[in-house]
């Protein structure tokens, strides 16, 4: 039988973005998948070097692998460049967000039975940077949304859901507010809801209402799908009722290209300690190896990371541990692999 042998780019990010790549390619490697990784940067050290933050590299790179797995990039607040991350998946065309949140049991949380997943809109809304000064004392910035990616969103939403035996989709929205734009996002939906009656329920909530329904009741609620801000912000709460950022992982997807990326940013006060949590970026990695249709390899990966959180046999610090990033991997890795581990003392 020939070995597949999978070409993905690898953007290690800045922060505490390369501990964490080298983390998931050692868990990712422990499936025995042959991987060869192509190396990419981005992010202000680039800035410096080649005049853009984003070299033509990466997206050429991205553009040819048709998968990239990727830790966080830092963007400078007020002034400075325009985000990587928001560039990347704008030129790209990732136009669907995909961040899943699951209670791993012993994590200590408010609940022990979440599951959510949270499909974001990816390409518009606030995140187009357009945005211009009102004279000195006002600023503007605008909102777009358009019938086209409110449609494809709300599509994807439902197709996920289809495909993975959910039961309800969920419209978050401020239509009561922005009835033209956030309008507009909510008729996609309903329109695209009518062809899955039957098979998934629709529903659609206000996105203050939803937050706080969340934090109170989050078993009510299954996929939710949000146009961009919503979307980052309610992914936050979700990740929030799971454990935190350092277990919530993502995947951008479009039709060309797929980028999976933990939902946490870059955490510069622990870059090279050797303690960030590895979890988002490696739960990020087995969500990629199930578009490639690895599905056995995704659920040995997830299996085992939410294995030796659950039974405590390592854990990073920020779930209660003393487990450095490196060792944490390589527990798990070694799980993954089938290997004996032994209890961590
Ligand atoms: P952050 O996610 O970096 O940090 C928020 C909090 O969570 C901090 O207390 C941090 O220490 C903690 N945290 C995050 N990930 C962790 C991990 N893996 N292990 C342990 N603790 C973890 O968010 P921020 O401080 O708002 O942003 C820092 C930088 O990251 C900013 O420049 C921001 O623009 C960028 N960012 C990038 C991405 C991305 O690359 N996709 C996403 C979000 C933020």
């Amino acid at each position: 039988m020939p070995v597949v042998t999978y070409r993905v780019t690898l953007i290690p990010g800045d922060g505490i973005g390369p501990e964490l790549a080298d983390a998931a390619v050692t868990v990712l490697e422990a499936t025995g998948i042959a991987f060869v990784w192509e190396r990419v940067e981005a992010g202000e050290a680039m800035l410096e070097r080649h005049g853009t933050p984003l070299p033509d590299e990466v997206l050429e790179s991205i553009r040819r692998n048709r998968v990239a797995l990727k830790g966080p990039i830092t963007t400078p607040v007020g002034g400075g460049f325009r985000s990587v991350n928001v560039t990347l998946r704008q030129a790209l065309d990732l136009y669907a967000n995909l961040r899943p949140a699951r209670s791993i049991p012993g994590v200590d949380s408010r609940y022990q039975d979440v599951d959510l997943v949270i499909v974001r809109e990816n390409t518009e809304d606030l995140y187009g940077g357009i945005e211009h000064m009102v004279g000195t004392d006002a600023a503007e910035s605008i909102k777009i949304i358009t019938r086209h990616a409110s449609m494809r969103i709300a599509r994807y939403a439902f197709e996920y859901a289809v495909k993975n035996g959910r039961r309800k989709v969920t419209a978050v929205h401020k239509a009561n507010i922005m009835k033209l734009s956030d309008g507009l996002f909510l008729e996609c939906c309903r329109t695209v809801a009518q062809d899955y009656e039957g098979r998934v329920e629709f529903e659609d909530r206000i996105v203050d209402n939803m937050c706080m329904q969340l934090v109170q009741k989050p078993e009510l609620y299954d996929v939710l799908v949000l146009p961009n801000l919503y979307g980052d912000i309610v992914s936050d709460l979700a990740a929030g009722l799971v454990g935190g950022l350092g277990v919530a992982p993502g995947a951008n997807i479009g039709t060309q290209a797929a980028v999976f990326e933990p939902v946490h940013g870059s955490a510069p006060k622990y870059a090279g300690m050797d303690i960030a949590d590895p979890t988002a970026l490696i739960l990020s990695g087995a969500l990629m190896l199930r578009h490639l249709g690895e599905v056995d390899a995704a659920d040995r990966v997830e299996g085992a990371t939410r294995g030796v959180i659950s039974d405590g046999t390592a854990r990073p610090r920020d779930l209660g541990g003393t487990a450095g990033t490196r060792e944490f991997a390589r527990v798990i890795a070694d799980r993954v692999a089938g290997a004996t581990v032994p209890a961590a003392g």
